[in-house]
């Protein structure tokens, strides 16, 4: 079965792969954004993503070039933006250590922020044909699947277990195609509901010799050990008006959005009343010397969704008579901006905010 894998894979592969706007190419710097870019987006929404990304970027300089906040507008709305930050981070690393040269070392490629050793082995392979297998999500369904490993796929031995597999049974001739070649089967073949075999048992090259197939066992393999606890979070967002002008934060703290821009947020332990929100000793702080605002409204968002937290934002409208001095006096570099209301675009913003700023743009929208 291990020798007969990858000529099975590869003939598979030969007739039913994707066309992809990154695939065919052996340019480290394309194969490289394609990759951040899916990690954590599905194809069909990243392809958009890609296209536009390399025509505003078309090489390693035009990013490395560019400002921090002009890569996460760009990015706007795909999510995770520490994959933005990182991708301008290792350009300007890849400028200034190698010469603007995308590195072509296993451990230079691992070594630059935010590439791991699934990214490491997907460039290396893709665009140098080093026979470094990627290890994901695909790969862990489809080897435990075929070779009825039980091991759970979050545990600590399952890297190493799975990791030793796929090399093993990697192609020496062809380990680019190959590592495509095992993503696309588990993306589209071997998926996590309904694969192939469930289907139509005889479309699936490895029927005969799959051990989950044989015993009944796909729907119990990969095998998972923990559940992900989601953790609930209590937004409230001051959408403010003052003559025209509005108020935005730029977050700064190690968590999610970092680097994004967003109104004056409070966030408290459970959804505050709009009393509780006027009394709240963040809002004294910063409207303090201010007449006390008035209100225009609110709006309360659905529960937005991230891999592991449930954000329950609500936005007050509240229109004030003047800039309240915390913020007059706020010196460059502190991280609220004062800015004309319709200027709000040329910010980078989190999902949740382009929302509701569409939301208030077109009221009828059901998003
Ligand atoms: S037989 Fe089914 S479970 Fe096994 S590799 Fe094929 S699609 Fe996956």
């Amino acid at each position: 079965m291990k020798q007969r894998f990858a000529p099975t894979l590869l003939a598979w592969y030969d007739t039913h792969k994707r066309s992809l706007p990154w695939r065919d190419t052996r340019d480290p710097y394309r194969i490289w954004i394609s990759e951040i870019i899916l990690q954590q987006t599905r194809v069909a929404q990243g392809w958009a993503y890609f296209l536009r990304f390399m025509e505003r970027f078309p090489d390693l300089d035009s990013l490395a070039n560019a400002s921090e906040e002009e890569v996460l507008r760009l990015w706007q709305g795909l999510g995770y933006y520490s994959r933005a930050r990182n991708l301008h981070a290792a350009a300007k690393k890849i400028q200034s250590e190698h010469k603007s040269l995308f590195p072509t070392q296993f451990e230079q490629v691992r070594n630059l922020p935010g590439i791991g050793d699934y990214t490491a082995a997907a460039i290396c392979s893709f665009a140098y044909d080093q026979p470094t297998a990627v290890v994901d999500g695909n790969v862990y369904r489809v080897l435990s699947r075929l070779f009825g490993i039980h091991t759970p796929i979050d545990s600590t031995a399952a890297k190493k277990e799975f990791s030793k597999l796929a090399n093993e049974l990697i192609s020496q001739e062809r380990p680019g195609d190959h590592n495509q070649a095992i993503m696309d089967f588990g993306a589209t073949a071997c998926t996590p509901q309904n694969p192939l075999c469930v289907q139509s048992p005889s479309a699936c090259p490895f029927a005969q010799v799959c051990q989950a197939y044989q015993t009944g066992s796909t729907g119990l393999l990969p095998v998972k050990e923990k559940k992900t606890a989601i953790r609930h979070r209590y937004f409230h967002y001051l959408h403010l008006h003052i003559q025209e002008k509005t108020v935005l934060h730029k977050r700064t703290e190690e968590d999610i959005w970092r680097h994004l821009y967003e109104f004056p947020l409070v966030e408290a332990e459970k959804a505050l009343t709009e009393e509780e929100l006027r009394a709240h000793p963040q809002v004294l702080a910063w409207l303090a010397g201010c007449q006390t605002p008035r209100s225009l409204g609110k709006t309360t968002m659905p529960k937005h969704q991230l891999s592991h937290q449930s954000i329950h934002a609500t936005f007050y409208e509240w229109e004030l008579n003047e800039i309240p001095p915390a913020w007059q006096s706020a010196a460059e570099g502190t991280p609220f901006v004062i800015l004309p209301e319709d200027q709000g675009d040329t910010y980078p913003m989190c999902r949740l905010m382009e929302l509701y700023r569409s939301k208030k743009q077109n009221p009828r929208s059901s998003s």
